[in-house]
């Protein structure tokens, strides 16, 4: 598949669209977080470094090749340019990808605990358990890598002591992801303030599911 993918392009228009509105969400607040969408010509339509979501305009948005080499905008893109590239370099069907910092999605990533996929939504759009990574500096290469080897068939994964990484071929895609996985955390984070037991779903569930990821991430 990833040898004959034509990789899905979004424009800066719906990427600073989808920014705004991952300060709407509440997923993302001051200037924490970022987001990259593939646009047209193999490259990479980023946030920049230190600007609020809500004064942010298209001419702050920064445009990189896929090796992070700027080639039109005045800003700094994100420091966090690589947790964003490794993955839209490893996998082609990727159109999006989001970094924030969403509250009970951190909390599990301070446990350094996965968040179970224990609602089907979770199996089919995120494609099951959010893994959480290995610790690596914040801005770093070997963060970049990490968090992206996690992302072969999932749509969201954990930084440890960080924040949440979410995926998708489209910005939408990835802000559904984004959402979804927070509010999942939240649930079970609930749930277990209650002193429930948390049942997992039937495996069947997962069996059956299984291939709805796949199709819904390759297909656009
Ligand atoms: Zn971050």
């Amino acid at each position: 598949m990833a040898d004959t993918i034509t990789s899905p392009t979004t424009t800066p228009e719906v990427v600073l669209a989808t920014a705004k509105k991952m300060l709407e969400d509440g997923l993302v607040e001051g200037t924490s977080g970022n987001i990259s969408g593939r646009i047209d010509g193999g490259l990479v339509c980023l946030s920049p470094s230190s600007v609020p979501y809500d004064t942010m305009t298209l001419e702050d948005l920064v445009i990189v090749d896929l090796d992070g080499n700027v080639v039109e905008g005045t800003r700094s893109p994100t420091t966090e340019k690589d947790l964003h590239l490794s993955a839209l370099r490893r996998y082609p069907e990727l159109g999006c990808v989001i970094h924030t910092h969403a509250v009970y999605a951190t909390m599990f990533a301070l446990a350094h605990e996965p968040i179970p996929a224990v609602i089907e939504e979770v199996v089919v759009y995120v494609g099951g358990d959010v893994p959480c990574c290995e610790y690596k500096g914040t801005g770093s290469v070997e963060l970049g890598d990490e968090v992206a080897s996690h992302l072969a068939e999932r749509g969201a994964a954990l930084l440890a002591n960080h924040g949440l990484v979410t995926c998708g071929s489209s910005p939408e895609k990835a802000l559904h992801n984004a959402a979804l996985v927070e509010r999942t955390a939240k649930i079970v984070w609930g749930a277990r303030a209650m002193g429930a037991t948390i049942h997992p779903l039937p495996d069947k569930v997962n069996t059956d599911m299984a291939g709805v990821y796949r199709f819904i991430r390759d297909n656009p």
